[in-house]
């Protein structure tokens, strides 16, 4: 089992991030890789334009916790042993997308199979995410 929320985080070295307190997000969890993961959010954010996930363009004046705004998703997830902070493991994503992602993860995980279990890249197209607002 994995504990998405309920491990607590570990003291950051290397600095402060903009992260808000409280909100549990996954590279917190490795100590010691923040740095490198912020380093490659920003190759990320300044070379990628199109979420990895559905393959729509990313609008980056969009600003969390706005759905459609920019995030990085690891492609195997840090759950699945993927690596925290490597450059191939991370893709730009919509923030939803990669919410939904994540959920059809631990859909499956659980076997729950109200949604049927879909590979790494590739969502159901019926959902248009950037025709919401
Ligand atoms: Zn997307």
């Amino acid at each position: 089992m994995t504990n998405e929320n309920n491990t607590p985080l570990k003291v950051m070295k290397g600095g402060m991030t903009k992260a808000p307190r409280g909100k549990a997000q996954r590279a917190d969890r490795a100590a010691g890789v923040r740095p490198e993961f912020e380093r490659l959010r920003k190759i990320i954010y300044s070379t990628q334009t199109v979420c990895g996930i559905c393959g729509k363009p990313v609008d980056f004046s969009i600003k969390p916790p706005h759905p459609l705004s920019p995030t990085i998703d690891h492609i195997i997830p840090l759950a699945k042993g993927g690596a925290p902070a490597d450059l191939s493991n991370l893709q730009l994503a919509h923030r939803i997308c990669n919410l939904q992602k994540k959920n059809k993860i631990l859909v499956a995980e659980v076997k729950d199979e109200r949604e049927k279990q879909i590979s790494n890249r590739i969502l159901p197209q019926h959902a248009d995410w950037t025709k919401q607002s």
